[in-house]
């Protein structure tokens, strides 16, 4: 086994372990901008649940924002998670929307559909990838989630 499938493999993996930074869209200029949230590392669990603040930063137009009390969260959309900012790496694809926290999610994502068009009988259980929506995950439309993927890697 590759060092990457044994990555992909990993089942304890979940979307949190991406959440230490979003890309989003600059809701000034519309280009690509960072949302950076910093986890309370005082606590015995360190995740994006308890987050001391949050601050976004575009490179681009010097937008900044910071928020100190992330009491409300909104996990799971094409948002990042505290301003609720469209996602930058994100498109329609198959009559969804296909979307990445980051990069590293992006890469995350494509290293499951590329190994799910090679093997088809791997079992995945819990962590992130059991939360990859079905439809990502049906075979008739792994090509095109995979051209939607590799769009997106382009974009930065
Ligand atoms: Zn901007």
């Amino acid at each position: 086994m590759s060092t990457k499938h044994r990555f992909l493999l990993d089942p304890n993996i979940r979307l949190t372990d991406f959440a230490s930074s979003f890309l989003v869209c600059c809701p000034r200029c519309q280009r690509c901008a960072h949302v950076i949230p910093e986890f309370d590392r005082t606590r015995e669990i360190v995740s994006p649940y308890f987050t001391k603040r949050v601050k976004f930063l575009c490179t681009y137009c010097g937008a900044v924002k910071e928020k100190s009390s992330c009491t409300q969260m909104w996990v799971g959309g094409a948002t990042d998670w505290y301003f609720r900012f469209p996602l930058y790496l994100q498109m329609p694809s198959c009559g969804h929307v296909l979307w990445a926290l980051n990069f590293e999610h992006l890469q995350y994502l494509e290293e499951y559909v590329q190994s799910a068009l090679r093997e088809q009988t791997i079992t995945y259980n819990k962590s992130l990838v059991s939360r990859i929506p079905i439809w990502m995950k049906s075979a008739k439309n792994r090509k095109e989630v995979l051209r939607c993927i590799h769009k997106l890697r382009e974009r930065c």
